[in-house]
């Protein structure tokens, strides 16, 4: 595994040109999405047409076998996304009509619509602000029901105050609740709900904790680059993504909309609690991996 320090898989791009608060909705992601199918559909209209002579040459057989093969394949990966996209607005999981585990057609599709993007000129993070609206409705479709669910909750080192020497990143509650970053309030919340929470000094941290604890969903607080390639990487692991804001620019004294916070931290909670509760059991902690303090 490639070990790489936060942001490094970006570089070539301006990271100081990241915007500071982008509030993009879905729409984007998806504009951008059906683009990417278009062009992969007409791609493989034009392959097919392509290499027709030379299939008719072999076998007429062969030339219709591959037409359907090539038929099938288009037609699933269409109906993939749109059903994830169709449970997405209806709020409903229509995924496990197709067998659908995890949103990974639609983290394929990011990486092409953020190339796509690219080209008209539509930055890396307003794609990716899109996206993780996105997919934090994916995951509450996908989530809705789950139970014993184990939350790990990672930060990114600039949300810690700048001036700060308490050492965070090897324990929370390091944090001396001087109110002067939200990571006391983060504190204040794993004791509350349960649930451990990694400040992470990189990518290649991150994803150890997140292999090491084996959560079944992660509340993910970053720019959106990483989030994008926090999302890409963690595969099979359901991530709530949390876009950063960022008063001062990047990686400097970032902070994070709370309010967004405690609501992906309530749905997990409450999922949770409904389930127990729906077996007659005593409800217990969202997190056995475990709050410490
Ligand atoms: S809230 Fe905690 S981590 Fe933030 S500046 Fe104060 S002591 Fe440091």
């Amino acid at each position: 595994m490639l070990d790489r320090e936060l942001g490094s898989e970006w570089e070539g791009e301006d990271i100081s040109s990241a915007e500071e608060t982008i509030d993009e909705g879905k729409g984007l992601f998806l504009s951008l999405s059906f683009l990417v199918i278009l062009l992969f559909s007409v791609s493989m209209a034009f392959i097919w047409y392509m290499i027709k002579p030379r299939l008719i040459g072999i076998s007429p057989y062969l030339y219709t076998m591959g037409g359907i093969a090539a038929g099938i394949f288009v037609f699933y990966t269409l109906s993939k996304f749109t059903v994830t996209v169709l449970s997405v607005i209806t709020g409903k999981n229509l995924l496990p009509f197709l067998n659908i585990n995890s949103p990974g057609i639609v983290i394929l599709i990011c990486q092409y619509a953020i190339k796509i993007g690219k080209t008209f000129g539509i930055s890396i993070d307003r794609i990716g602000n899109s996206f993780v609206h996105f997919n934090n409705s994916l995951m509450r479709v996908i989530k809705k029901g789950s139970r014993n669910e184990r939350l790990l909750v990672l930060l990114p080192r600039c949300i810690q105050n700048s001036k700060c020497k308490q050492k965070v990143a090897e324990d929370i509650n390091n944090c001396k609740d001087c109110g002067k970053c939200v990571i006391t309030e983060f504190k204040a919340l794993s004791k509350e709900y349960r649930f451990h929470i990694n400040v992470a000094t990189g990518g290649t941290l991150a994803r150890k904790m997140a292999y090491k604890l084996r959560p079944s969903s992660i509340l993910a607080v970053a720019c959106e680059r990483e989030l994008v390639s926090g999302i890409q990487d963690t595969g099979s692991i359901s991530v709530f993504a949390i876009p950063n804001l960022r008063p001062e620019g990047p990686c400097k004294n970032t902070t994070v909309d709370m309010d967004n916070v405690r609501d992906v931290i309530k749905f997990i909670h409450d999922n949770e609690n409904e389930n127990l509760s729906l077996d007659g059991k005593v409800s217990g902690a969202i997190v056995e991996a475990g709050a410490r303090g």
